[in-house]
């Protein structure tokens, strides 16, 4: 066996949990539980320092799957939740799981306020552009010619940019995989959890049982990885990689450093320790009520 497969072999044993996941044959999702567990086993992280937090959808299921202090929430609400893992122990290495709806949709309220606190965790995106779960409806990111349960005529609404949106709300790393291309994807997991700060990866994995259009022959086709000259603290230029209509970027379009929500939050709760006296505190309580 070679040394690689060997390695995989290993992190499956430590990383694998007992529940077989219960996606469909095909589906794009077991490509991005195979880099994430291969990525695991590279960065050695232990199980009791690993929280994976998600929301509702197929996608969703993904904490079941891996060992570690896991939460299967609510829909669209993964984020805050992973936000009150991160507080309450920054030890701990949070990922975010979930799908388009999920994230676009219900949740989608949610990924301004957390992309510009900044807080060291990774947020995966699995991108089927339908919701598969409830069996084939329009979601944020179906395209306008296609046709699903809600929508046998086309949809109404342009699809979203998901890559453009995170930019534009100030996550400090962007990155973009395809779920069949297992080798990159495990290292862009692995250079977002290194980044100090919200790191995001907008990832497109098929659905084949009801999405049609955006099949892994239609991505395969498009999918280009991002030149290495690319300059990734550049930001215009990462808007125009992901503006590209005739492509699909894959790798990493954009990281900055920025200090961390965790960090922040004990600067100012340092400040506020040292700058009111309990006497202080009293009168401008008495005075409040
Ligand atoms: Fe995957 Fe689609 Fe099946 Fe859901 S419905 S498990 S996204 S193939
Ligand atoms: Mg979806």
């Amino acid at each position: 066996m070679s040394e690689v497969m060997e390695k995989i072999k290993q992190a499956k044993v430590e990383y694998k949990s007992e529940v077989k996941p219960t996606w469909c044959p095909g589906c794009g999702d077991y490509g991005v539980l195979a880099a994430f567990i291969r990525a695991l086993g590279e960065m050695k992280i232990p199980t009791h320092k690993l929280s994976i937090v998600s929301g509702i959808g197929c996608s969703s299921r993904f904490p079941h799957f891996v060992r570690g202090y896991n939460l299967h929430t609510v829909h669209g609400r993964a984020l805050p939740v992973a936000l009150g893992v991160k507080i309450a122990n920054p030890e701990i290495e949070v990922f975010v799981v979930g799908g388009d709806g999920d994230g676009f949709a219900i949740g989608g309220g949610h990924i301004p306020h957390v992309a510009r606190r900044n807080p060291d965790m990774v947020y995966i995106i699995l991108d089927n552009a339908i919701y598969g779960l409830t069996k084939g409806q329009v979601s944020p990111t179906s395209t306008l010619t296609m046709t699903t349960t809600t929508t046998p005529y086309g949809a109404i609404e342009p699809p979203i940019n998901p890559v453009m949106l995170l930019l534009a709300y100030g996550a400090t790393f962007v990155a973009r995989g395809f779920s069949s291309n297992t080798k990159q994807l495990t290292q862009l997991i692995i250079e977002a959890t290194r980044h100090k700060g919200f790191a995001a990866i907008h990832v497109i994995s098929p659905c084949p049982t009801f999405n049609m259009e955006i099949t892994f022959d239609f991505v395969r086709e498009k999918v280009v990885e991002i030149p290495p000259e690319h300059d990734p603290t550049n930001k215009l230029k990462a808007f125009e990689l992901a503006m590209a209509q005739d492509k699909i970027y894959t790798g990493i379009f954009y990281r900055e450093e920025r200090p961390t929500f965790e960090s922040n939050l004990e600067k100012i709760i340092s400040k506020f320790d040292g700058a009111i006296d309990e006497a202080v505190k009293k009168e401008r309580l008495e005075k409040l009520f």
